[in-house]
């Protein structure tokens, strides 16, 4: 009975001196993995305005507009899923899988990339990127 009392007490204590893993996000941002899948770009000079992205994705994240006298793909962040299956049936290579992090929005409308964004690369990570240091079973992830 007493011990189920303490051993909160002790749990608290313990993660207290525990070495922690804390990003400290926006000053800080972890180093994405190599395989990371962020939001989608566009190869503009690659597409052929085939569709097949289109037609693939799940969730509707991608429709074919006109630009520039061509039939592009838009792409609408909030809607992806990052499944890959357009990166993937795309015949020409078009698409890819940026390791963009950071796309959060205040406007639902500003998830929308026509193509002329959409073909843009990722800003550069603002503040110190960290990665992963120690992965550590009894001392938990250690970055720097
Ligand atoms: S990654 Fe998946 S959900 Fe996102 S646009 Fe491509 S097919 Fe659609
Ligand atoms: S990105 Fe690829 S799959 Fe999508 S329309 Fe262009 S060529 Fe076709």
């Amino acid at each position: 009975m007493v011990l189920s009392i303490l051993r909160p007490f002790f749990l608290g204590l313990y993660h207290v001196f525990k070495r922690t893993f804390t990003v400290k996000h926006p000053y800080e941002t972890l180093k994405p993995p190599e395989r990371h899948r962020g939001r989608l770009m566009l190869n503009m000079d690659r597409c052929i305005g085939c569709s097949s992205c289109v037609k693939i994705c799940p969730n509707k994240a991608l429709n074919l507009v006109e630009f520039n006298g061509r039939k592009l793909p838009q792409y609408n962040a909030g809607r992806c899923c990052f499944c890959v299956l357009c990166v993937d049936i795309c015949p020409v290579l078009a698409l890819s899988m940026t390791h963009e992090v950071e796309y959060s929005v205040y406007k639902k409308e500003d998830h929308i990339y026509p193509p002329d964004r959409f073909s843009q690369p990722p800003e550069p990570v603002k503040g110190k990127i960290v990665t992963v240091k120690t992965l550590d079973k009894k001392f938990g992830v250690k970055h720097g």
